[in-house]
């Protein structure tokens, strides 16, 4: 199969909704990441999603919608808090996990009685959602495993001959995946941290993070167990989180022999240092771009200076630690 890469206009998103109307799939950009894209609601074509992508068939997919009347349909209630949450943060990159109903189909939701929905902020997703006229389902436009794209090119690399078209929107606003909550009693519970920040949250409900998100092996070892039945994220490159900052991070790399390592920096180190970014919005907009661009240098190793994890930094750390297999160094 030729894969097209159109930037996004009127007729492009017309060619992708055709496509998608006939239970293809395509890649659109919206402001977290790429996402692989198929009616939500077709099993044959959420079925597709799973084969492009290489998905264990229990990870449900996140189901996007370019209006509120849309996700009336697919769930069981809508609980005040969510109603709340949808006013300040729709659209943008907040998923929230409802109870279902039937209209969803299994597959979508990898078994579960819940299904996840998120409104896109990105122009290009919300027009070719609209000229659908059903929700999408879409998770990143990745073989899974590897760093999500936040470009077409991106996309490109991982799907070429998979697909028939991806849609070009230029690079992604926020460059990490959407926010994933669950309500628990009145609480906000955050499954997967993102965008919209536990702060930013904490406004509307108390909120709980869970465990998950910064599940680590015992810091008091030096270089933690490798873990890569929990690795995701992950380049070919060998990465390490080093938990150390600033100067502390310039003696790291001076103590290095690796011939052939990146040594990633929050902010402008000099020689010898890649620039990861000042802040979290930055990391989190260069990370999946500098670990392929890790794999395109044929790097083989990458240390990366412990990000901040107060706001969007809380998403930086969650999404390198895993791309990192657990594997932390302690200075
Ligand atoms: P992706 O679309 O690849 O960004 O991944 C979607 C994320 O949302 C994964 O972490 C899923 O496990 C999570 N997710 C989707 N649907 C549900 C659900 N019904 N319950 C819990 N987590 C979900
Ligand atoms: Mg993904």
């Amino acid at each position: 199969m030729l894969t097209k890469i159109e930037p996004f206009c009127g007729e492009s998103a017309e060619k992708a909704a055709e496509i998608l109307k006939n239970g293809g799939i395509v890649a659109i950009p919206t402001e977290t990441v790429y996402g692989l894209a198929a009616n939500a609601l077709d099993e044959n074509a959420v079925r597709s999603i799973f084969a492009a992508k290489g998905r264990p068939q229990d990870n449900p997919l996140i189901v996007h919608i370019s209006s509120f009347e849309m996700i009336k349909p697919l769930v069981a209630e809508i609980p005040e808090l969510a109603k709340r949450l949808s006013e300040r943060f729709w659209a943008g990159p907040l998923t929230m996990i409802f109870n279902k109903t039937s209209v969803v189909p299994d597959v979508t939701s990898g078994g579960l009685g819940t299904v996840a929905v998120r409104m896109p902020a990105n122009e290009a997703a919300r027009a070719v959602i609209e000229k659908c006229g059903f929700p999408l389902a879409a998770p990143s436009a990745n073989i899974s495993g590897k760093p999500s794209p936040t470009s077409a090119k991106h996309v490109f690399e991982d799907m070429n001959g998979k697909i028939p078209l991806i849609i070009d929107g230029g690079e992604c606003d926020v460059g990490v995946e959407s926010t994933v909550i669950s309500f628990n009693e009145n609480k906000i519970h955050i499954l997967r941290p993102g965008g919209i920040t536990a702060e930013m949250l904490s406004e509307f409900a108390d909120v709980e993070i869970d465990k998950a998100v910064e599940a680590a092996p015992d810091p008091n070892e030096r270089v933690i167990s490798p873990g890569m039945k929990y690795s995701h994220y992950s380049p070919r490159a060998n990465v390490f989180v080093v938990n150390t900052n600033g100067e502390a991070f310039i003696k790291f790399r001076e103590s290095r022999k690796d011939e052939n390592a990146w040594f990633l920096s929050r902010g402008d180190y000099g020689s010898g240092f890649v620039n990861f970014g000042e802040t979290a919005e930055i990391q989190a907009q260069r990370l999946f771009k500098l670990l392929r661009e890790a794999d395109e240098n044929s790097v083989e190793t990458v240390y990366v200076e412990t990000p901040d994890k107060s706001g969007v930094g809380l998403a930086v750390y969650n999404r390198l630690i895993r791309a990192a297999g657990f594997k932390v160094v302690d200075e």
